[in-house]
């Protein structure tokens, strides 16, 4: 090791440099006995740094599995573990490990205070790596770290699954669900929403009834008891009614006001185009009608305003669906119920099909949307946490399965205590 010391130092204070650095190393990497650094290798041209690692002859072992002490050393294993970089070269911890033979236990590998057994990585960096992870796409930390994706993965998964089993949802209450599409429309997760806690606390595949069922199990699993569930915030998917009504028996439903409002602005889309055929007017104003005026330009607003006031039946539509959105600013669930009735009157008998048709769907859906009065609660929340699922998918290409979407959702929206050294 010669990086600090340079050619014009004396052979004979290099040797005592060269202790010096050893020493250096030994207290860098918090080592205790019986734990010694043997030497340092350096090589420049292949930027790595190599230091070995023994142990003092004589010295005794805890057994790893039953914890019996002084056991000594039956043979030794050579193992590496790659540690953070030294300046821009690779640094990489090689040890002997011993293996002990526990007179109760068998022959047994003992382990290392810098790193697990198998990871190849020490704890140092995959803790640095899971920091990282945590703020940019597993491709991109891999091509930092010069490390295939796959060796990364398994750190995340390591971590992931360890916070996760030692995860307590005994307090949950109030839990809603959402889907989200996995990869382009084809697969979807149904994300669990704790309400109180703002964390996701499972995600399970697809979207079905299945999804809710397994969250049930989930939740056991982890202190967590289904009949516990009072409140739950979904959209108006028959499968998730379905699964609640099977597996959240106390649940009552609350149905995501925004879903509610999607359902009569999509409505209102409809009677757009199919009125646009015969009024040419009404030609790329899609947008327009869909969004909320605070949101459109002004020259947008202007075209809102000369449409909005007229006669055709694009406007109508619009008109009931801001009358809908106006429900949720009530004060009172009587209130509100007697001006839901008044509007479910008034779009049933507005002769405009797709209008009547997104009534029918409210009215069938009445007391879980009236149930935002008591409740208050919506996925509002959940749409935080999709976005960062969404950003997270954007610069995370090739999520090869959903086990890594999963793993990455958990990191970064569920709240998880993971155990990495500091
Ligand atoms: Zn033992």
């Amino acid at each position: 090791m010669t990086i600090a010391v340079g050619p014009a130092i004396s052979d004979s204070r290099g040797r005592e440099l060269e202790m010096r650095d050893i020493d250096l190393f030994q207290q860098a990497l918090g080592l205790m006995p019986p734990w010694i650094v043997l030497k340092t290798r350096f090589d420049a041209e292949a930027r790595r740094l190599d230091i070995d690692i023994s142990f003092a002859r004589g010295a005794k072992f805890i057994c790893p599995s039953c914890g019996a002490p002084d056991c000594p050393a039956y043979d030794t294993i050579d193992k590496t573990w790659r540690h953070l970089n030294f300046f821009q070269h690779e640094a990489y911890l090689n040890a002997r490990v011993p293996r002990i033979d526990c007179k109760t236990c068998g022959v047994k590998q003992v382990g290392v205070p810098w790193g697990r057994p198998d990871s190849g990585f020490t704890l140092l960096l995959e803790a640095y790596m899971m920091a990282m992870v945590k703020s940019m796409p597993v491709a991109a930390v891999s091509r930092l770290a010069n490390e295939h994706d796959t060796r990364l993965w398994r750190v995340v998964h390591h971590y992931v699954e360890d916070a996760r089993e030692r995860g307590d949802h005994s307090a949950v209450t109030r839990v809603a669900f959402d889907e989200t599409a996995s990869r382009r429309g084809h697969d979807y997760v149904t994300l669990a929403v704790d309400l109180d806690a703002k964390r996701v606390l499972f995600v399970a595949d697809g979207k079905d009834a299945k999804t809710i069922e397994a969250f049930a199990e989930d939740l056991e699993a982890h202190g967590g008891d289904p009949e516990s569930v009072t409140e739950v915030c979904i959209d108006m998917s028959p499968a998730f009614i379905k699964g609640i009504g099977e597996s959240l028996p106390k649940a009552e439903i609350t149905f995501d006001k925004f879903h509610a409002v999607k359902i009569v602005n999509d409505g209102v889309d409809k009677v757009r185009r199919s009125e646009q055929k015969i009024t040419p007017v009404l030609r790329n104003t899609r947008y327009i009608w869909l969004k909320n005026e605070d949101n459109l330009s002004t020259q947008q607003r202007e075209t809102l305003g000369g449409l909005s006031g007229s006669n055709l039946k694009t406007a109508r539509a619009y008109q009931i669906r801001l009358t809908f959105q106006d429900f949720y600013d009530l004060p009172s669930r009587e209130v509100a119920e007697v001006f839901l009735k008044k509007w479910y009157f008034w779009a049933t008998h507005s002769r405009l099909p797709p209008m009547i048709e997104a009534a029918k769907t409210i009215k069938r859906h009445w007391d879980g949307i009236l149930r935002w009065f008591d409740t208050r609660i919506a996925n509002g929340l959940l749409e935080g946490i999709n976005s960062l699922v969404q950003a997270a998918k954007a610069k995370a290409r090739g999520y090869r399965s959903n086990r890594n979407l999963k793993a990455i959702i958990y990191l970064i929206a569920g709240k998880l205590e993971l155990q990495l050294p500091t």
